[in-house]
């Protein structure tokens, strides 16, 4: 492998023409950033102020006044820079580039002379590194280098790479085994995947080191936490911090030694990301195995078939294994983001087709759920399951929304949506030097070099409403070998393939068609997937889910709301013996595949007043609208559940 490696598509060689995407990467262009960036400048009225640019401002001299905002607020910019670089890719928008270049300006202003960047200690003069368990220093300089890096590769501008790159080397001065320096590591994870990222671009494997280190000895015993002045002493910035176990940020045990997956979700997913980066990088074995271990316990044992993660709000966290309750979990946007860079890097890893069905999952379901068609508002949390009265009345849910709020001060979620679409383009392709991977199905054309020959590749598609993919291939200069490789999802029963109009048998390989031949102008690959409506079921051992089933399409999971079904939507039995209808919906989101079910439902016409009885419920005929998940709550508050009852 190593000399071949996969890589993503480059970004810029990516363009997605998709009517169901559009949609929403549009909103990322014309609503989300500049929306961001008049938030960040404190100038959205009736939403809470972010200090996020005043602050740097004010480390940078250019102001005088106190530091306001959480520890973390810098990555407030860095992440809307992120996703700004990501958007330049498509398009040279001026306006944005010259907001992104003065913001750039200002961070380099308040960078320290020995490298240091963060306005939270810079202004407070409070003493830095002395509270990495909670004090979010590595976290955001991890934001502000994936931020650079990203930047540079959509302008060429180095500005905001050098900064990072002096930051970084004094952050390989710092930290480190050697006497004098600091044993320790942050207390959340994403500087180490940044770090690699870095390295990737300079080549300075200094920083590849730093990312290995901060890997390797967290969890060592004993843990590098426990001496910190906040455990020791009772002096947090978060006070709930102080209830929470060290597997909260997963440095109870050496992370070699970990075999299931603990703690605080986001924290865990951005952290195996690295780890799998590092397993990348170094091509090591027992790393990749220990990545497989660890994404194997959360899809099999702990995800929701939404591609969230996070059973318990209290420490927004993973708990045991089948415990996955609809309603009181937490489910952050931002863990779903993270699981789906961790999978990505797994498919990069292992070019096993079962870590882009976990990608496909979590941008079909919670990603999109998780954001609003005015790109103004957002969920943080997604429950599965939703009875408003319930939750607005019953503290135990008082995490859970039940519409999308306004993008507010603290808001970790929206920027992470809005990066994560205005790079999808890193999901649909990847390549090696003679292979195209075609991961995803939507829309597109994208450029590549294969067996020393720029190739282009145009995909046409209206997935999953279809399953009908089309590929036309073009290489530049004919008579050379490559490979395509497309992906055969897994719950796609068989494909039919087509090359040129004639039917070839290929069987799939970890769940891609490897399509191997001397390319020439014009060939057409058709690839028809079948993709009906299907009903799933939960393994037994979930005891929320015995006895329901939930719809499915494709990677598209259904659910019932109550303007379409009606309130008391648990009393929803569902005919599974019954296939499932489609139906068009042209005003859901500017037309959306909807599905009529047939069941029964229990009668509270016929329901008495009192609260216990030996009556059974008397049941009634009834027909179901299920809709997209990603859809839900678009059309005002009501009750909305994904797990439906199935008729014996
Ligand atoms: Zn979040």
């Amino acid at each position: 492998m190593e000399g071949n490696k996969l890589t993503d598509a480059n970004l810029k060689h990516v363009a997605i023409q998709d009517s169901f995407w559009d949609k929403y990467i549009d909103l990322v262009d014309e609503v989300i950033l500049p929306f961001q960036w008049d938030l960040i400048n404190d100038r959205v009225e009736g939403a809470e102020k972010s200090y996020c640019i005043r602050n740097f401002r004010i480390a940078g001299g250019e102001e005088a006044g106190e530091h306001k905002g959480m520890v973390f607020q810098d990555t407030d910019a860095a992440k809307w820079l992120e996703a700004v670089a990501f958007s330049l890719n498509k398009n040279r928008n001026q306006k944005l580039e010259k907001a992104a270049d003065q913001t750039i300006d200002l961070i380099a202003a308040a960078q320290c002379e020995d490298g240091y960047l963060n306005t939270y200690y810079t202004i407070t003069g409070n003493k830095r590194w002395s509270d990495l368990f909670e004090g979010h220093e590595l976290y955001t300089a991890g934001h502000m280098i994936e931020a650079a890096v990203a930047y540079y590769q959509a302008t060429g501008k180095r500005k905001l790479l050098d900064v990072v790159c002096k930051f970084a080397d004094y952050l390989c001065l710092v930290f480190g085994p050697e006497e004098g320096k600091i044993h320790g590591y942050p207390g959340h994870p994403e500087v180490e995947l940044a770090l690699v990222k870095l390295y990737r671009i300079t080549g300075n494997r200094n920083y590849l080191w730093l990312a290995d280190y901060f890997v390797r000895t967290r969890g060592e015993n004993p843990c590098y936490f426990l001496n910190e002045d906040c455990i020791k002493n009772g002096n947090y910035i978060f006070p709930e911090f102080k209830d929470f176990d060290l597997d909260y940020n997963q440095s109870h045990m050496p992370l070699r030694q970990q075999q299931t997956a603990e703690g605080h979700c986001v924290r865990a997913v951005y952290l195996y990301s690295a780890m799998a980066d590092l397993a990348y990088e170094y091509q090591d074995e027992s790393l990749i195995r220990q990545c497989e271990t660890l994404w194997d316990n959360i899809v099999n044992r702990r995800m929701y078939i939404t591609g969230s993660i996070g059973s318990a709000s209290y420490g927004e966290r993973f708990t045991g294994d089948y415990d996955l309750p609809n309603d009181t979990n937490y489910s952050e946007s931002c863990a779903t983001v993270g699981l789906a860079m961790f999978s990505n890097r797994m498919f990069h890893l292992t070019r096993d087709g079962k870590y882009m069905d976990i990608v496909e999952k979590a941008l079909y379901n919670t990603l999109l759920a998780g954001i609003a068609m005015d790109g103004k508002h957002f969920f943080y949390v997604n429950p599965l399951e939703v009875v408003p009265d319930t939750v607005k009345k019953n503290p135990t849910y008082r995490h859970v929304k039940t519409t999308r709020q306004l993008w507010f001060g603290v808001a970790c979620c929206p920027p992470n949506i809005a990066r994560t679409l205005a790079s999808l383009g890193n999901y649909i392709y990847a390549s090696d030097k003679n292979t195209l991977y075609v991961n995803l199905f939507i829309q597109s054309s994208a450029e590549c070099q294969l067996s020393g020959t720029g190739v282009s590749v145009r995909q046409e598609c209206d997935y999953p409403a279809s399953g009908t993919v089309t590929l036309s291939v073009n290489p530049q200069e004919e008579g050379r070998e490559f490979t395509l490789a497309v992906r055969i999802p897994s719950y796609s029963r068989g494909a039919v393939l087509k090359i040129n109009g004639r039917e070839e048998t290929v069987q799939p390989e970890k769940g891609y068609l490897y399509l191997k031949r001397m390319w020439e102008k014009g060939d057409v690959v058709v690839v028809e997937l079948n993709v009906p409506f299907r009903y799933v079921r939960s393994n037994p051992r979930v005891r929320h889910n015995i006895g329901k089933v939930s719809l499915m399409k494709g990677p598209v999971v259904y659910c019932l709301e109550e303007v379409d079904n009606g309130n008391y939507l648990s009393a929803a039995v569902i005919d599974t013996r019954v296939e499932p209808e489609e139906e068009y919906d042209h005003e859901l989101l500017k037309g959306t595949l909807c599905a009529r079910l047939k069941g029964v439902r229990i009668d509270y016409g016929k329901a008495g007043d009192s609260l216990y009885g030996e009556e059974k419920p008397v049941y009634k005929e009834a027909d179901f609208k299920a809709v997209p998940y990603s859809c839900w709550n678009n059309r005002g508050e009501g009750e909305m559940i994904v797990w439906m009852r199935e008729k014996e």
